[in-house]
């Protein structure tokens, strides 16, 4: 199954079954056209003897809605991008804690290193708190 060693490089399986797929539906040379790659690069990627460059998995990407990291297998991206929560053990998750009260907050999403994080419970209480005895005075 591997191809390690041999060539230039290996493609990502999901790659390999991204441009098998497509060009089992439209033919190798629509698919390099539609994705904007050379056919020789579509051929490799079927055979599995290539190494896409970044700028090659962003074409991939656009054309067909998979995040890179997903294509790629990096075992925590979503399929359309993300963090996979799902794959992601508790204690592997990004810990961010809050610049007022250094508490740890709870990341939402992730999408390489931009992270998506709740509102701090605890200074939302201490706002809502100094909100109601402002209202109070
Ligand atoms: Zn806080």
């Amino acid at each position: 199954m591997s191809a390690m060693g041999r060539g230039s490089g290996q493609t990502p399986e999901r790659v390999v079954e991204l441009v098998r797929e497509e060009v089992s539906r439209i033919g190798q040379n629509a698919t390099a056209r539609a994705i904007g790659i050379p056919l020789r690069s579509v051929q490799k990627y079927m055979d599995g003897t290539a190494e896409p460059t970044r700028a090659t998995l962003e074409k991939l990407s656009a054309y067909s809605g998979l995040a890179i990291g997903w294509l790629l297998n990096d075992g925590i991206t979503g399929k359309h991008g993300g963090l996979d929560f799902n794959l992601v053990p508790e204690d592997e998750l990004p810990k961010v804690t809050c610049a007022r009260c250094g508490g740890g907050l709870k990341v939402v999403s992730a999408l390489y290193e931009d992270l998506h994080v709740e509102p701090c419970e605890t200074c939302l209480e201490e706002r809502v708190k100094q909100c109601l005895a402002n209202r109070e005075s």
